[in-house]
């Protein structure tokens, strides 16, 4: 089968390999879609050698069941799913709380475990990490289910209720999800702070309450004014910029919360007296803990997350021109690459 490898930093190759093949428990999915996210950029342009390499890319995966090993029940081939990409141990301190998303020695489908990825013809997964789809969400929406679920969990981190006033921070991806996910939780009063024009428009267009650019103004004040001098409810970072770090705090209300989704690429120096002063509540969301794909399936097949305007399909073949390059100049949101041809 064709599949495509990530041999070392700015190498990727689309090659044949050998055919995967279901164990027992397992399932094999003919892929559809896989989406593209910060973390194969950060692989495909700053990795350094590793043990694991060449390993198949892709864990934002959308695919048709193919065929079942041995003690599968409860699916049939020709089922459109959705995956979860985390091959978690079971049996660690947070499998056992049932928080399997911060499990202690996870591997996860695309990011260098054997099992492999979605950026290929077939990929396998254990049987408890495939959700049907059902028949009102489509396999495009499928391959969006696993950035939409890191969104959702940082929203039920976050408590927000209906009628709190909630800023969000970046509007890429996840910010787009975190907006996407509080308005069909009927949360509708959600300032977005964006540097980028292009990413304002495409926010304000999904239902953004208001946008404001970073460069051009004061966004505390601005958030400030917004809530009658008050500050956030809840504020959800999602920037991942040194700046956006201190104003998330500077912009949440007395006992507001803050809470973390974005991936820092630098150390950040601050003092704690900074939350102290407000007694803030600074919490962080990592993944998704059971639960959360079901629920994000099902406002999907409740049209809650359209997609025009933040996200594109590129042929399999583009994945570097069309794909990883524009991401990294910020001149694309989210990328699916169609597996089919
Ligand atoms: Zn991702
Ligand atoms: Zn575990």
């Amino acid at each position: 089968m064709l599949a495509t490898r990530l041999y070392g930093r700015e190498d990727v190759r689309l090659e044949d390999v050998p055919d995967v093949v279901p164990d027992a428990g397992e399932i094999r999915l003919k892929v559809a879609h896989n989406g593209l996210c910060g973390s194969d950029l950060h692989m495909y342009f700053h990795s350094g050698a590793n043990q694991r390499q060449p390993f198949v890319l892709g864990h934002e995966i959308s695919g048709v069941i193919d065929s079942l090993g041995a003690g599968v029940t409860g699916v049939k081939p020709g089922t459109p799913v959705a995956v979860r990409p985390f091959l978690t141990c079971t049996h660690c301190d947070s499998c056992d709380r049932g928080l399997d998303h911060l499990c202690a020695t996870p591997e996860i489908l695309g990011c260098g475990a054997a099992q492999g990825g979605g950026l290929a013809e077939y990929c396998i997964a254990r049987a408890d990490m495939v959700f049907p789809l059902p028949q009102q969400v489509s396999l495009e929406h499928g391959a969006l289910v696993e950035p939409m679920a890191v969104a959702y969990h940082g929203i039920t981190r976050g408590d927000v209720e209906r009628g709190m006033s909630v800023v969000v921070f970046g509007a890429g991806p996840i910010g787009v999800g975190v907006l996407l996910g509080l308005r069909a939780l009927g949360i509708t009063d959600v300032l977005v702070i964006e540097p980028s024009a292009a990413r304002r428009a495409a926010i304000a267009a999904l239902g953004a309450t208001g946008v404001l650019d970073p460069a051009s103004g004061d966004v505390v004040a601005a958030v400030q004014a917004h809530t009658m001098g008050r500050g956030a409810d809840v504020v959800f970072e999602c920037a991942g910029a040194i700046a956006s770090f201190a104003q998330a705090l500077a912009v949440a209300r007395v006992r507001g919360k803050v809470v973390i989704l974005a991936v820092y690429e630098s150390q950040i120096e601050w003092n704690p007296y900074t939350i102290g002063r407000k007694e803030i509540e600074l919490r962080a969301a990592r993944a998704y803990q059971p639960g959360v794909y079901e629920a994000v399936i099902k406002l999907m097949a409740d049209g809650h997350y359209p997609t025009a305007g933040w996200v594109e399909h590129i042929p399999w073949t583009a994945l570097v021109e069309q794909g990883f390059k524009p991401l990294r100049r910020g001149e694309r949101m989210k990328v699916l690459v169609d597996l089919e041809r």
